[in-house]
């Protein structure tokens, strides 16, 4: 391991308020580190309003030791500085120790309503558990985080956060050197589906009980009220997934590597790799171009997703109750509610985003016909959508017409959408209403994020930030932004984003 030596001490966030409570676990849940030195430390991008949300924006204010401390370079005496430990499937294969191998968690940060916030840096070099890699991140994979996660936390889809970009000063070596970045980002809790996975796989028993305990107490205390809390956490698990992807499909969202490592337990999106939102609609779509299965595409996440629950459910079973028969049909009845969980999310979102209440048969699949209109007339998901909602607004909208060559086919649903609404209660107004706040105007389109990661390698971060405070509005049309807001040219179409790890 190669991890030059940085220094312990940084005064300016000597009052930071840290909690160091996943330190707090046995040592076999992690590595300490220590820092490393970036060559030149220097703050690109810090989300104010998150810290202010946190309540730590008065610490930050000093740029150079704010790159010092977000590179890794220096922390304060106590945060507590560590890598994570973890197992997973990758795409379908088992590997029994993955861990943080280019990030790391400094610490917990304590907010306002007395909240743990992890703080944890992605590309500050190598540990314990890097393998092959070099621990270190490329600015142009940073930004596309920091963007997409962004994006996604004001749209409402659960995701953890990002605070800040630094660049390093140092180069990594891809296809191509390429600047070096560190990015800090924030989530409820890193741990994930894997972490579970790599005690059951030991078989400790006792460390899964402490993982179940640590995970109840921080992020779902309300468990300690039932009868059985192992089995209320699985759950809370299988719910919150399937409301998280459900949101994934109702915004048109590919995670692109939902291996068991990359699914937290908090429900938060995390690990953000070659992900992306589609422009044209079609199910099938992925962007990942280790993906050659379509493993991880759009329609399969929720099929994944509940692969992915079935690993963390059998890995709580040495837990879940008193033999193991019992245990498996615990595990199995948790898993079972899945689908009935992200059926009931998937038809509440896209209902609100078509203005309808979609409950009986004839309206699911009515849903089902949208989309397959949309795969079929190759249609531009997020502006159908966004059109839509105009047309109630406005008769006289032309912009869902404009996306169709075959007029006949919009024609013959927009009669089938008017039957349906006819029969529901909504005013033309309230209908309208609804759809916007389901419909956004601005999503991070692969071309805009790749022209933003284009200039930041140029030494211009102005693009970057152009289209961030953009997509902090994104329900809402901003003068002089209709560039913004258009579905790719056939030659600026993005077909593949890469992990670039
Ligand atoms: P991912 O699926 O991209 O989240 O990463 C899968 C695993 O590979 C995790 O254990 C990462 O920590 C590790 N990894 C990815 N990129 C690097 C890198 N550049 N250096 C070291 N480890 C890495
Ligand atoms: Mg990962």
């Amino acid at each position: 391991m190669n991890r030059r030596k940085g220094c312990a001490v940084s005064e300016p966030f000597a009052n930071l308020p840290f909690d160091n409570s996943y330190g707090r676990l046995p040592e076999k849940f992690y590595a300490r580190l220590s820092p490393v030195a970036a060559s030149a430390p220097y703050l690109i991008e810090f989300n104010q309003a998150l810290a202010k949300n946190l309540g730590i924006e008065k610490h930050f204010d000093d740029p150079q030791a704010t790159a010092r401390f977000l590179s890794g370079t220096s922390f304060p005496a106590h945060a507590d500085p560590l890598a994570m430990v973890y197992a997973g499937h990758q795409f379908g294969n088992w590997v029994p120790r993955l861990g943080d191998g280019r990030a790391l968690l400094v610490g917990e940060i304590v907010d306002p309503d007395g909240i743990l916030w992890d703080i944890h840096l992605k590309g500050s070099g190598p540990t314990p558990y890097s393998r092959n890699g070099d621990g270190r991140a490329a600015l142009g994979p940073v930004i596309r985080e920091y963007l997409l996660s962004e994006a996604m936390h004001v749209l409402g889809i659960p995701t953890t956060r990002s605070l800040a970009i630094v660049s390093t000063g140092d180069m990594v070596y891809r296809n191509a050197p390429l600047e070096g970045a560190v990015l800090t980002r924030m989530a409820r809790s890193h741990i994930r589906v894997g972490t579970f996975q790599y005690f059951y796989a030991n078989q400790d028993h006792e460390a899964l009980r402490q993982l179940a305990d640590y995970c109840i107490n921080r992020l779902y205390p309300e468990c300690l009220n039932a009868d059985n809390p192992y089995r209320a956490l699985l759950d809370q698990v299988v719910e919150k997934q399937a409301y998280l992807i459900a949101k994934w499909l109702s915004f048109g969202f590919i995670h692109g590597v939902m291996n068991t490592d990359n699914m937290a337990i908090s429900g938060e999106t995390i690990d953000y790799g070659p992900c992306a939102f589609m422009d044209q609609f079609h199910p099938a779509k992925v962007f990942s171009s280790i993906d050659r299965h379509g493993r991880y595409s759009w329609g399969n996440q929720p099929h994944m997703g509940h692969w992915n629950l079935a690993q963390f459910a059998s890995a709580l079973v040495p837990i879940l109750a008193g033999t193991e028969s019992k245990a498996i049909e615990q595990a199995e009845e948790a898993i079972a509610a899945f689908a009935d969980h992200f059926n009931r999310y998937y038809l509440q979102h896209f209902g609100q985003k078509l203005g309808l209440k979609i409950k009986s048969e004839e309206e699911e699949s009515f849903l089902e016909s949208t989309l397959e209109l949309l795969t079929k007339h190759r249609i531009d998901f997020t502006l159908f959508f966004r059109n839509l909602s105009e047309t109630v607004k406005d008769q006289n909208h032309d912009g869902l017409a404009d996306l169709f060559a075959n007029k006949r086919a919009l024609a013959n649903w927009q009669n089938a959408w008017s039957a349906l609404a006819d029969k529901q209660e909504h005013t033309p107004l309230k209908r309208y209403e609804r759809m916007r706040q389901a419909n956004p105007v601005y999503i991070p389109r692969n071309h805009l994020v790749e022209a933003a990661i284009e200039a930041a390698y140029h030494g211009n971060f102005e693009v970057c930030r152009t289209l961030g405070s953009l997509l902090s509005k994104p329900f809402d049309e901003q003068d002089g932004a209709q560039d913004y807001e258009r579905a790719p040219s056939e030659d600026e179409v993005v077909r593949a984003t890469f992990c670039g790890t």
